[in-house]
């Protein structure tokens, strides 16, 4: 039976300045049962003979029928397929997998072929003993001997239940004993398959060929039938040997994707080293992405870059965020107590308007007369507002702002009690003890007239040492924030009286009772005291005409505020809620998570900073940029550096899979298994590469700690993400790059020299 025919082939070896001659118009016809015995000088086309009809490298012209049946439409699918269901090839170089065991070797090819695991395992170890090699079944290949390396090959294609053997000099690296066996276990195999052995001893084969071809000059010279008389007990078996499925390229079934796990199996065992240094390597890049796109991502927010400008709000504390109620209604305890659910938030307080109002508490500094006085002008400015604004306004910047009790998150009262009267304070104040005294000057840039403020002696009621500077009381909150109501000029501002709060500047008689209808004028000693005893109306819009009696002046520079009696300043001066709170984050990097969160529960927020921020400081932003670019160059840098150093490795290893395919591997299990390889490759260093970022964090390297900080888990995701997406990149340029070297169809990459196969697979 004719299984293989070749007509008028020719083959070239075309090269960039020649073309060598492989084979030339060559007619040859094989059939399973025959023995043939190929020689020829070297160079004379045998190993070319041997790799087209083993379907390894393809002709230029002429046609090679397979069971009768042409193969010019063969796609590289259909040579996989022949090669895998009807050919054995073994070389010189013996192929085989020097990484992986006798057995792996011996079982890849029956896998491969398409038994299940406990049928090859069986299968395998038959063969094993019938080859010899049994007792070593678990040494790795690369550690045999060469004629043990040869029996093996010879095992692995005998396993496989192919019709076609074929040997290219087989014998060429073994002395005489080892050689004699591998032609006998050669022999045994020609019973019912067709055997082709090149060789350039022919003195080997002589006893046992059937036939004999000579080539010479890529041509056919000799072919003539030998040992006529022996091969009648071989014949016999063709009639047998028909029967068998093994005679055609079926469409086949076995391209499972199922052998993919067993091929990564295979190869991982087999380049420990090389899994390893993948590994590590791309743990290495799993955390030069995290640490670059998160610096990058970081760095994204510029409020850093700029120059706080405090026109809106004063108080550019970036830890501050301003939170509105949706309705507009009061804060109450259930609203605090779901800030403070909020991770990140520290403690949040009731009055967030009072923040952007600056004051001024020391004893041993007169405020007033720190000013700078700019030259050239009247050094006596207290007449002139246009000095004094400028200067008491740069002078109060470095003081302090006003804020109170968090009603939530901390309980900061050291000794004493938190303040609840109007001039009561808590201090964090190191000099101040309970009881004590402090002359406050209070600055509402924002309502009051420009330049103006009200001296209060307050009490300190409660020490604590958090935070620092003086935290008022509510109803002070409430007085500072009502003032804001007071935008038309006939009003003005009541304030309560309460004994040694003012410093009375002029007054007829010693005060010792305030009555309801008695008013305290703001002025200083200057003032005209004409007045004092005179009735005096005011036209409080919403409340109506007051008419009370000028009873003082008290010290104040703010010509609005009127001290009245406690039950005007409660009739006249309407009590409200605080519609602004603030709280306060643990650091500035989780603004926009507690802004997310805090949204989500139904507030309005912002972040003062943010708002701010406006103003470009050029140096800082110009740094941000190089940040910025730095670190996208880094990212680029390492995804090509990743793509070209895991394509170097995958090259490197190439031969192993030109190896398996040459023992039935097909490329859609390899690629499907290159795949997998790489999914268990990335998540390994994925784990490795964030459990360093994790202790580092842990340990507090600083610079990890602050990107740390700053991503949300969100984003930490996506940064995974991102790296794996690069790996899947560089996966599928590995891919391609194995499909061009391994399972190429284009001429140019298939004239691989298989004589350095070995070499090649064993310096790996
Ligand atoms: P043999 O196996 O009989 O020694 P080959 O089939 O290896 O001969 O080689 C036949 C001719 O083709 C020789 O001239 C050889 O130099 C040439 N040849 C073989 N393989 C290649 C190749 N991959 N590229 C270029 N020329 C080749
Ligand atoms: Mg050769």
């Amino acid at each position: 039976m004719e299984v293989l025919k070749l007509e008028k082939v020719s083959k070239f070896y075309t090269s960039k300045t020649s073309v060598v001659m492989g084979l030339s118009n060559v007619n040859l016809s094989f059939s399973v049962g025959e023995f043939v015995a190929i020689t020829g000088e070297s160079g004379s086309g045998k190993s070319t003979l041997a790799h087209i009809l083993g379907g390894i490298i393809p002709y230029e012209s002429g046609e090679l029928y397979i069971n009768g049946s042409p193969t010019s439409h063969y796609d590289a699918s259909d040579w996989e397929r022949y090669r895998r269901d009807l050919i054995s090839f073994i070389s010189q170089s013996y192929g085989v997998l020097v990484g992986n065991t006798v057995l792996e070797n011996v079982e890849a090819a029956l896998r491969f072929g398409g038994l299940d695991k406990d049928e090859t395992r069986k299968r395998a170890l038959e063969i094993l003993k019938e080859v010899d090699l049994l007792h070593i079944k678990s040494r790795k290949a690369g550690k045999l001997s060469s004629g043990q390396k040869q029996r093996l090959s010879i095992a692995r294609a005998l396993a496989k239940p192919s019709r076609i053997l074929i040997a290219d000099e087989p014998t060429g690296n073994l002395d005489a004993e080892n050689s004699e066996k591998i032609i006998e276990l050669l022999h045994k195999a020609s019973k019912d398959r067709l055997v082709i052995i090149i060789t350039h001893e022919f003195s080997e084969v002589e006893n046992y060929a059937t036939r004999r071809i000579i080539l010479s000059d890529a041509s056919v010279v000799t072919d003539a039938p030998i040992n006529q008389g022996k091969e009648k007990e071989s014949s016999a078996d063709v009639t047998e040997a028909r029967k068998t499925p093994h005679t055609g390229v079926k469409k086949a079934s076995k391209d499972k994707k199922s052998l993919a796990p067993y091929v990564t199996k295979l190869t991982v065992k087999s380049r420990p080293v090389f899994s390893a240094i993948i590994c590590i390597f791309l743990a290495i890049t799993s955390l030069i992405t995290f640490v670059f796109l998160g610096t990058f991502t970081v760095s994204l927010d510029d409020s850093n870059t700029k120059i706080y400008d405090s026109s809106a709000f004063l108080n550019g504390d970036s830890s501050r965020l301003v939170v509105l109620k949706n309705d507009g209604t009061a804060f109450t305890e259930s609203d605090f107590n779901n800030m403070l659910d909020v991770s990140y938030v520290k403690d949040a307080e009731e009055w967030g308007s009072i923040y952007d109002t600056n004051y001024y508490y020391r004893e041993d500094l007169d405020y007033r007369t720190q000013q700078v006085i700019e030259e050239g002008k009247n050094n006596n400015s207290y007449g002139s507002s246009e000095f004094f604004v400028v200067d008491v306004v740069t002078f109060l910047y470095d003081g302090l702002y006003m804020s109170t009790v968090p009603k939530v998150g901390r309980d900061i009262i050291e000794d004493g009690r938190a303040p609840v009267g109007m001039y009561e304070v808590l201090s964090a104040d190191p000099e101040h003890k309970v009881g004590d005294k402090v002359t406050v000057h209070i600055r509402n840039r924002n309502n009051w007239v420009q330049g103006s403020y009200i001296t209060l002696n307050l009490t300190v009621v409660g020490t604590t040492d958090y935070g620092h500077g003086l935290y008022f009381s509510d109803k002070m909150a409430n007085f500072i924030d009502t003032s804001c109501f007071f935008t038309e000029p006939g009003d003005v501002l009541f304030i309560p009286y309460k004994e040694g709060v003012f410093e009375i500047a002029q007054s007829k008689d010693e005060i010792t009772e305030f009555n309801e209808t008695d008013v305290f004028f703001p002025g200083n000693e200057a003032d005209n005291p004409r007045d004092i005893g005179n009735k005096k109306y005011f036209n409080q819009f919403e409340q109506g005409t007051i008419s009370l009696k000028y009873t003082a002046i008290f010290n104040c520079n703010n010509k609005k505020v009127y001290v009245v009696h406690e039950n005007v300043y409660d009739a006249y001066m309407p009590q409200k809620y605080s519609n602004q709170a603030t709280v306060h984050i643990k650091d500035y990097s989780y603004t926009d998570r507690v802004i997310a969160d805090l949204t989500e529960k139904g507030y309005t927020v912002f972040s003062p900073f943010r708002l701010g921020a406006v103003t470009e400081d050029e140096e800082l932003s110009s740094e941000r940029t190089v940040t910025l670019a730095i670190c996208l160059a880094a990212f680029a840098l390492t995804t090509v550096l990743q793509l070209i150093l895991l394509k170097a490795m995958f090259n490197s290893i190439s031969i192993h899979y030109k190896l398996m395919s040459n023992i039935g591997l097909t490329s859609h299990v390899a690629y499907w298994s290159i795949g997998l390889m790489f999914l268990i490759y990335t998540l390994i260093s994925e784990v490795i590469g964030f459990g360093i970022v994790l202790i580092l964090n842990a340990i507090g390297l600083k610079y990890v700690v602050d990107i740390f900080k700053y991503l949300d888990v969100g984003t930490i995701i996506v940064l995974i993400l991102v790296h794996f997406a690069i790996c899947t990149i560089s996966f599928l340029s590995v891919r391609k790059s194995v499909k061009k070297q391994v399972f190429a169809t284009e001429k140019a990459d298939e004239d691989l020299d298989f004589t350095q196969m070995e070499e090649v697979e064993a310096n790996d």
